[in-house]
């Protein structure tokens, strides 16, 4: 199913114009508008999912895959050394277009870090209870 308003929809349908670098019958292959990395791609599926949670499952299987194959690319023909797969859900998480997509960002030797965090510190209580609340939420 496609969303009328979605920009992506569009891209990925070829109704707007992308640097495309695959496509097949489920899913296209964009390089982002605004590359975090030389290289830097979006894996679309055809289908609108607005996120991870509404994913048909038998399109799910098929993105690491196309993931791993879209990076070994990036690696024999950029030269780039590895890549990030991305993939947010919800604004808070940085989800700015909401049809699902996965990004495959390039990295480079001695590139700057592009998905890092600062680790925190819990103690293994802590851990336990946070463990807790999620467990009774399945
Ligand atoms: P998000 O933040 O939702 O995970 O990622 C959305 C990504 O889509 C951003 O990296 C942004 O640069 C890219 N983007 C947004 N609009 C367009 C567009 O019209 N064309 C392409 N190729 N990329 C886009
Ligand atoms: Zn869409």
């Amino acid at each position: 199913m496609k969303k009328d308003d979605c920009i992506f929809c569009k891209i990925a349908n070829g109704e707007i114009p992308s640097s495309t670098v695959y496509e097949d019958d489920e899913f296209r292959v964009i390089l982002d508008l605004g590359p975090a990395s030389k290289g830097h791609a979006l894996i679309l599926p055809k289908d609108h999912f607005r996120d991870v949670c509404e994913l048909d499952p038998k399109v799910a299987a098929k993105i690491l895959p196309l993931g791993a194959k879209i990076g070994t690319a990036m690696k024999k023909s950029l030269g780039c050394a590895g890549f990030n797969l991305v993939q947010n859900n919800g604004e808070a998480a940085g989800q700015t277009v909401f049809h699902f997509h996965v990004h495959v960002i390039p990295r480079y030797e001695n590139g700057p870090s592009i998905v890092t965090w600062t680790p925190g510190k819990e103690t293994p209580e802590e851990l336990a209870k946070t463990a807790d609340r999620i467990k009774s939420a399945l």
